[in-house]
This record gives structure tokens, C-alpha cells and sequence, in this order.
């Protein structure tokens, strides 16, 4: 019996929400009273993993798996997890998790809770609390089935170290035939993607038009940020679909999101609200978003916007 954990990696670096993953699954081996192995595939330096509990490390190394595959990673998982007997399997949420999940699940006949957001409440029966309803409810699920497969909510959990020493092992998987090949991927976001990043910077159709996002663009790199836009914005031109946020657009469950310009409709605060601090600055008092926002600044986003970054430069330099 054992707990297996994806690490997922990008160009050999582990994404954030592996460490998140891990440290997580170390909980759950702990309340199960068994060992957490963590599979990594082309990562440069799983080692790394132990210091966020990691035990046995099963690390993949083939060119061929240089490009996600849904089908082809879902069966190294599924190998994995077998020959562990894994009885909890825990992914991430991003978008590769939440495609990869449900074909582990159906490969390993388990039951699959997506957008999970808690240690299991109680492992007899194994109760989970998940995000539900676009984030606006919680729903305590049991997971009946012998094998159980989690994807776990981006910063829910949180990032916890706890070094652990531990093994490695070097694993073959089969490589699979398969239907659609990516030969290559053309990343389309700058330095910080909106998955990753720890604060987003977004702007919506109060900006007038796309000459007016320098001044966005340099506000998410005082802050180290990346950007993102309203539908609408991205659907106008304004702004590549790369950078489209909310129920039909990339989830952001950043620390901090800023909202300018961007009214608060239900679509798009049901793809952000899981962001953990919101700030809106909008000129109408009565804009949606400053019913869900933390912080909020009635304001025009050109006279609000520079003076923000004015004063987190002189802040920085302090
Ligand atoms: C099925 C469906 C799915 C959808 N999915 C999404 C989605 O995923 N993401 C999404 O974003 N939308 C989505 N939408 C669209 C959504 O309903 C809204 O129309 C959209 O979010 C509005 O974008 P906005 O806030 O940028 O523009 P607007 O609604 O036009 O709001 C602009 C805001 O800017 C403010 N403003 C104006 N001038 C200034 C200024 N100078 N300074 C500061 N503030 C100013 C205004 O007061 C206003 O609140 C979806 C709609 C449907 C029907």
C-alpha cells in the first residue's frame, strides 16, 4: 500500500504545485500510516522533492515524453501506481492535471475528486472537501471505491517542508502508441504563466483599447506578475486568448489578483475568485467585483494605475 504522488515538471523544472502535491500526499501517507512514492518524468533534479517529504522518488527520463500526453503520461502513472499498489493516487489541478486525472481514474477503476481542498476529513469512509459550484460551495465527498484518485485545488493546501530522506529509482515505462503526436510546443505567455504565477495582474474593457496596456504590463513587472484580460478583451483582439480569464478562460488561483477596469461578471469571478487576496480598482462604485473583492479602489485605472506602480517602485527601492 502506498500514497503516489505526480510531480509534474516543465522543461525539467518542477512547477510550484509539485511541491504543493507532495507535501500534501506526505499528510495523507502519514494519516494512512503508509509511504508516499512521488513519480517524476524528465524532471533535472528530483532530489529535490525529499525536502518537501518525498520518500521513494521514481524518476522517468525519455525524450519521447518531452511534450504532455494525456493518454501516454496517464499509463506511466497508472504502471506506477499498480506496481506500488497505490490505494491514493494525487495530482494536480492545472490544465495537463485535470485531463490526466480521469484517465488514471478509469484505468485504475477508483473514484476521482477533482478540485479537492483538505486532507481527507476521515480516511474511513475517505472524505474529502472539494470547490464546487465555480468555486462558490464546498461539497464533503467519499471516495468508495478501493483505489481513489485526488487532483488537488492550486494552493489549497499550500507548500510545507518537511525533509525526509529517502530513495530513487530509475523506471522504464512502455511507450504507447498513439493517435496525435504535439511535435512541438511554441510557449505563447512571457516569463511568469498565469498558472504559476503568485500575482496577476488583469485588465479589462475599462482600459478603452489595447494602446493602453503599457501601463499593465509594467505594473505586473514591478511585481513580478503576469498578466491577464477579461473575455471580452481577448475576443476585441486586445489581448491574446493565452491571457483570457474565468469560467471559459484559465482559472487563476493566484495570492493576489488585481482587477482594473474589469466589472465583476459572474463568468469571470467564477475563474478567479479562488485567488486568495483581490484587489479591484474600477470607477463605478457599484461594479460587481467590489462585492467579492478584499481591497477595493473607486477610481479611474489611468490616474490609480501610475500612481501604484510610482509608489512600488519607491518601495522597492527602499
Ligand atoms: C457563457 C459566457 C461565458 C463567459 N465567460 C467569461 C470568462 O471566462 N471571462 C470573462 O471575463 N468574461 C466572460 N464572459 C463575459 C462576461 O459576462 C462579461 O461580459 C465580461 O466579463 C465583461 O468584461 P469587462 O469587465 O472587461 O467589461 P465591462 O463589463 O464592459 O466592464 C468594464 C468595467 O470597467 C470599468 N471602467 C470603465 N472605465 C474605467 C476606468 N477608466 N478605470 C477603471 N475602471 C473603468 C467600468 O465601470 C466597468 O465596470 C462570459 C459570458 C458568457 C455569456
Amino acid at each position: 500500500m502506498s500514497v503516489l504522488v505526480f510531480a509534474d515538471s516543465s522543461e525539467g523544472k518542477f512547477k510550484k504545485t509539485a511541491f504543493e502535491v507532495v507535501s500534501y500526499g506526505k499528510k495523507v501517507a502519514e494519516q494512512l500510516g503508509t509511504t508516499i512514492v512521488v513519480l517524476t518524468i524528465n524532471a533535472t533534479d528530483s532530489s529535490e522533492l525529499h525536502a518537501y517529504g518525498a520518500e521513494k522518488i521514481i524518476t522517468v527520463s525519455n525524450e519521447s515524453l518531452g511534450t504532455f500526453n494525456a493518454k501516454q503520461y496517464a499509463s506511466i502513472v497508472t504502471e506506477v501506481a499498480k506496481q506500488h499498489t497505490a490505494t491514493v493516487v494525487v495530482l494536480d489541478s492545472s490544465i495537463d492535471g485535470l485531463y490526466l486525472a480521469p484517465i488514471v481514474a478509469v484505468n485504475l477503476e477508483a473514484g476521482y475528486a477533482s478540485n479537492t481542498v483538505s486532507l481527507p476529513s476521515s480516511t474511513s469512509p475517505f472524505t474529502v472537501k472539494r470547490k464546487a459550484f465555480s468555486n462558490k460551495a464546498f461539497s464533503d465527498t467519499v471516495i468508495a471505491t478501493e483505489t481513489k484518485v485526488i487532483g488537488l485545488a492550486k494552493n489549497s493546501f499550500g507548500i510545507h517542508e518537511n525533509t525526509t530522506t529517502g530513495s530513487s529509482e530509475v523506471f522504464e515505462p512502455t511507450i504507447i502508441e498513439l493517435g496525435v503526436l504535439s511535435e512541438k510546443v511554441k510557449r505563447v505567455t512571457g516569463t511568469v504563466t498565469i498558472a504559476d504565477a503568485d500575482v496577476v495582474v488583469s485588465a479589462g474593457r475599462g482600459l478603452k483599447g489595447p494602446e493602453n496596456w503599457g501601463m499593465i504590463e509594467e505594473l505586473a513587472s514591478v511585481l513580478g506578475a503576469a498578466t491577464a484580460c477579461s473575455k471580452p478583451v481577448s475576443d476585441l483582439g486586445w489581448r491574446p486568448h493565452s491571457e483570457h480569464v474565468g469560467q471559459t478562460g484559465k482559472p487563476v488561483a493566484s495570492n493576489l489578483y488585481i482587477a482594473i477596469g474589469i466589472s465583476g461578471a459572474i463568468q469571470h469571478l467564477a475563474g478567479v475568485n479562488a485567488s486568495k487576496v483581490k484587489v479591484v480598482v474600477n470607477t463605478d462604485p457599484e461594479a460587481p467585483f467590489f462585492k467579492a473583492a478584499d481591497y477595493g479602489i473607486v477610481g479611474d485605472a489611468f490616474e490609480v494605475v501610475p500612481k501604484l506602480i510610482e509608489k512600488l517602485k519607491a518601495f522597492k527601492q527602499v
